[in-house]
């Protein structure tokens, strides 16, 4: 994002941008950063004071004489509504405009159900969860769906789960309620967020893989979210594997990684192999047990992922690849195979550095980027101006005009 220089005026968009990160936190710093006069920042600081945005502190003073009056980034000043929605656990919750979970819940849903049930229950759910809180203070709505999702429009396409969803436009669904910014995206982008953002911020690029019932990976390049031109990138579910053994994928193809090595073609591998298996954790306790055919089969499954991600790191380079969902995190025989291969056939340029971890968030990593993906988006300099009517409509006449 370009800096906006003296010439162009910083916004009180821009301003707050400017109190969030540090960059300046006194009124006389903004105006030594942005150029402007001292009327101009009292207006846009008033503003932000006025939308509860920003608050003031005084410090003590030290050294005697009068203590500047800092400016802070108010967390308090609104909430986000957030829901991780999964094909088995679905994660509610409100947030700050810190990101900091103030209220949530989990529960098991049956999200095949579809939109009509499911999202009725997620505003219920959001209601119950604000309490006392107005309706006014929701600043915006983030939620992952476990579904491609087309992201400017918050439409669903080809879920993987449950067909009731394809084609559902999810947010003006919300908007009835909560008249805000609505933002939608695949379940697996949201973990990757809330990994980089929670984890490793520091770091520009990281593929975030889930191995669930089904396979997926959220890509941050260049410090952002990589989806693509209307939102698929990442789908690495679909890429086919060599030598399957031509086993008919649900999207149609055969061979897809997701169709010979998800957590659903565990189950029926092992059940073919006479293993009375019903869920994740049955398998779970028998690679505990030592099970000699389940261990084999479940490496062969991470063989099988690490095929295809040394692959997607040729092409992204990450700097970490981050393996979460519950059968990642169920199975260690599964993490080293996908590590064994990635290293093998992956360029040396691309693993030189390469750390292939576990996911640290588990679940929460869901939460936290939906709040992230929003909170991002609500208090961007352009949507903050778009709610500030004045200063977005006429920066430049504002400049000369005296506090009011
Ligand atoms: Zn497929």
């Amino acid at each position: 994002m370009p800096r906006r220089t003296a010439a162009t005026l910083a916004t009180s968009g821009e301003v707050l941008r400017l109190i969030r990160t540090g960059e300046a936190v006194t009124r006389a710093d903004l105006g030594r950063v942005t150029g402007l006069s001292r009327p101009a920042v009292q207006l846009r600081v008033g503003e932000l004071l006025e939308r509860g945005l920003v608050v003031e502190r005084t410090d003590a003073p030290s050294t005697g004489g009068r203590p500047p009056v800092r400016l802070e980034f108010n967390a308090a000043g609104g909430v986000v509504l957030v829901a991780a929605l999964g094909a088995s656990r679905t994660r509610v919750a409100v947030c700050d405009l810190a990101g900091e979970e103030l209220a949530g819940r989990e529960f098991s849903m049956d999200v095949e159900e579809g939109p009509n049930v499911v999202l009725p229950l997620l505003m219920d759910t959001w209601d119950e969860l604000l309490g006392d809180r107005p309706h006014s203070m929701i600043r915006g709505v983030g939620m992952g769906v476990p579904a491609t999702v087309e992201f400017a429009e918050g439409r669903t396409e080809s879920a993987r789960v449950m067909a009731s969803w394809t084609g559902v436009v999810i947010p003006p669904i919300i908007r009835e309620r909560f008249p805000v910014p609505v933002l939608v995206d695949n379940d697996v982008n949201v973990l990757a967020i809330g990994e980089h953002r929670g984890v490793y911020p520091e770091l520009g690029d990281l593929m975030f893989v889930k191995v669930s019932t089904r396979i997926g990976a959220g890509v941050i390049a260049g410090g952002g979210i990589l989806r693509g031109a209307l939102g698929a990138a990442g789908e690495i579910g679909h890429i086919p594997v060599l030598d399957g053994g031509g086993v008919l994928c649900r999207c149609g193809n055969t061979d897809c990684v997701d169709s010979v090595a998800s957590g659903t073609a565990l189950l029926r591998d092992l059940r073919a192999l006479g293993k009375d298996v019903k869920t994740i954790a049955d398998v779970t306790a028998l690679v505990r047990a030592g099970d000699a055919e389940t261990m084999a089969t479940v490496r062969e499954a991470g063989r099988r992922i690490g095929e295809v991600l040394a692959g997607a790191v040729n092409i992204l380079n990450p700097a970490v690849v981050v393996l979460g969902g519950d059968v990642a995190e169920a199975f260690g025989p599964l993490v080293s195979s996908i590590r064994e291969v990635v290293y093998r056939r992956s360029t040396a340029l691309a693993t030189r550095r390469l750390r292939i971890e576990p996911s640290r968030l588990g679940a929460g990593a869901g939460i936290t980027g939906c709040a992230v993906m929003v909170l991002d988006h609500v208090l961007s300099p352009e949507a903050v101006d778009e709610t500030m009517t004045v200063t977005a409509l006429r920066p430049d006449a504002l400049t000369a005009r005296p506090a009011g």
